[in-house]
């Protein structure tokens, strides 16, 4: 080695020796104030680039271009649907352990399906509504990002969470929030339930008071934009879109929605205008519990639902859909810019990732001849057939989430073996042409189905929530329930394909194509904020993201 090159070895060195102490030698723990988590509802990764030219520079382009975009994170799991999403994401961990194994399953003992956060041992709060108002994460089998950094706080850091729907403030909000707020159809206003507070706090009143969903839905909903200019999207009026309200064709403008709402104030959730709701709602939760105000980490989840609400109605191709995140994309920027005001630039992080995606429209797949239809799977029309093979007509409990669930009492009760009724079950499905695998849960390992399905069938099963066979159907099949608009579940890449952006305090600037799971993002945030892992996490942090 000549004398120059050493002394530039003995310089960078010393450099890079210096740059360490620097990062560890402070007085304290660097952290960041606040923790914003967006999770936005049914967003396909594709949609950051498909109306890219049509955002401004201070929303989605202000995490892509300021912040880091991991461009290929998938879901390892299914069912892809909200609940699991939401829980997956902020546990780290999968639905055969953290529990959360769909929306809805079957429960064996109660023989009947349960909601994944309903919960009879709690009381409504800010409603009279039971169905609304009765929720918790008792379900809930693993910790959270946010329960760990409440463990690592020794409570001090606070959380809250928030959403339209119940299930999407809970699970992400932990176990043991300061709260969850989410939105009662009944009444038009946020509430909450015992599991967290004995009353709504006095600013949740006042927000409530300002009928804020009726100022919102005055004006009805038009295009942002002029209509002709929304040429990434399919014409305004086509069969597969579903009809909002009481409209009689699915077009803009939407001018009843005034008179709709007052009908049925769920209406607000298939417009845009829930998630302006719901950020106002997180702007109010802010100064509310005066997030990120002291010295100590603080975390805010927020859903964004609204976009999953008028995905199901209209369909990844709609300019309705299409309007919804150039509005969000605006409404971002100006949540963005309120929490440079209250927290200060660089004081914060900010991550965006969504609980799945969604399909194309049957209807618009087949007008462009690309694979795609209807599929009918139920129990009503195998029993009959199990009836004449083994005698009775009960052997299916039900079929949820494309899992058949056996009946494992009237099998006992009637001598039969559990393996023969399962595999003439798996016969006869597989002769349904929708069908591409259908298998026991209990062999996929060892099954001739490829990767990542295989995994994702494994990942999903938990052994007392999930049924007894999963069936997995062709690309493109829709449950035929869905003849307008579209809907998730499935394996492929258009449900599971789902954007990570970081941005603010801790985050390198850039991008990777680097194929990540969703399950990385709660120890990634775990190692920015240097505290434990949740107690059911598989994934791994995303290093690049933290410049390492
Ligand atoms: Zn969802
Ligand atoms: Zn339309
Ligand atoms: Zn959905």
């Amino acid at each position: 080695m000549s004398k120059s090159k050493i002394w530039i070895f003995i310089i960078l060195f010393c450099s890079g020796w210096m740059g360490a102490q620097s990062k560890t030698n402070t007085s304290e723990v660097p952290h960041p104030k606040l923790v914003v988590g967006i999770v936005v509802d049914q967003m396909r990764w594709d949609y950051l680039y498909r109306y890219y030219d049509k955002y401004g520079n201070d929303g989605f382009k202000r995490m892509l271009n300021t912040g880091y975009s991991v461009n290929n994170v998938h879901i390892p799991y299914i069912p892809t649907y909200t609940a699991v999403g939401h829980t997956s994401i902020f546990t780290g961990s999968v639905p055969a352990i953290h529990g959360i194994a769909g929306n809805d399953w079957y429960d064996r003992d109660l023989k009947q399906s349960v909601y994944c956060t309903s919960d009879d041992q709690v009381q409504p709060i800010g409603t009279e509504s039971k169905k609304d108002g009765q929720h918790s994460p008792h379900r809930l089998l693993a910790t959270t990002i946010t329960d760990q950094l409440r463990l690592a706080t020794n409570f001090q850091g606070k959380v809250v969470g928030v959403s339209l729907k119940d299930r999407a403030s809970i699970l992400p909000a932990g176990h043991n929030p300061n709260a969850a707020f989410w939105f009662d159809d009944s009444t038009g206003n946020f509430i909450t339930s015992s599991y967290y507070m004995q009353n709504l706090p006095q600013w949740l009143k006042d927000f409530n008071a300002k009928k804020y969903p009726e100022q919102l839905l005055k004006e009805g909903w038009n295009t942002l934009l002029p209509i002709e200019e929304y040429t990434e999207s399919s014409p305004d009026d086509v069969k597969w879109e579903g009809l909002l309200g009481s409209v009689e064709k699915p077009v803009f403008p939407y001018k009843n929605l005034s008179q709709d709402y007052k009908k049925s104030h769920g209406i607000i959730r298939a417009t845009p205008f829930g998630n302006t709701l719901t950020l106002k709602l997180a702007e109010a939760a802010l100064s509310g519990y005066q997030l990120g105000e002291d010295n100590i980490t603080d975390f805010l989840t927020i859903n964004m639902a609204s976009t999953d609400y008028v995905g199901h109605m209209f369909g990844p191709n709609s300019i309705e859909v299409e309007d919804t995140y150039i509005r969000l994309d605006r409404e971002l920027a100006s949540f963005f810019k309120y929490l440079d005001g209250k927290i200060g630039k660089g004081n914060y992080t900010v991550f965006l990732s969504a609980d799945h995606g969604g399909a194309h429209s049957i209807e618009f797949m087949k007008e462009h001849q690309m694979p795609a239809d209807f599929y009918q799977l139920s129990s009503r029309s195998l029993n009959p057939i199990l009836q004449n093979k083994f005698g009775s007509g009960q052997l299916i409990s039900t079929i949820m989430n494309n899992q058949v669930y056996l009946n494992r009492e009237e099998i006992e009760k009637n001598n039969l073996d559990f393996n023969e009724v399962e595999k003439f079950v798996i016969s006869e499905i597989s002769k349904n042409p929708a069908v591409i695998f259908v298998e026991s849960m209990k062999k996929v390992g060892s099954a001739s189905i490829p990767e990542p399905i295989k995994t994702r069938i494994i990942n999903g099963y938990n052994w007392n929530r999930s049924g007894d066979i999963q069936v997995i159907m062709k690309d493109g099949y829709l449950s035929s329930s869905n003849k307008t608009g579209t809907t998730h579940g499935a394996w492929n890449s258009y449900d599971s394909h789902i954007p990570l952006l970081f941005m603010g305090w801790g985050i390198e600037k850039g991008e990777t194509n680097k194929a990540y799971s969703m399950t990385d993002i709660a120890p990634t945030l775990a190692a920015l904020l240097k505290i434990q892992f949740p107690s059911g996490t598989v994934g791994v942090p995303i290093t690049e993201v933290l410049g390492e």
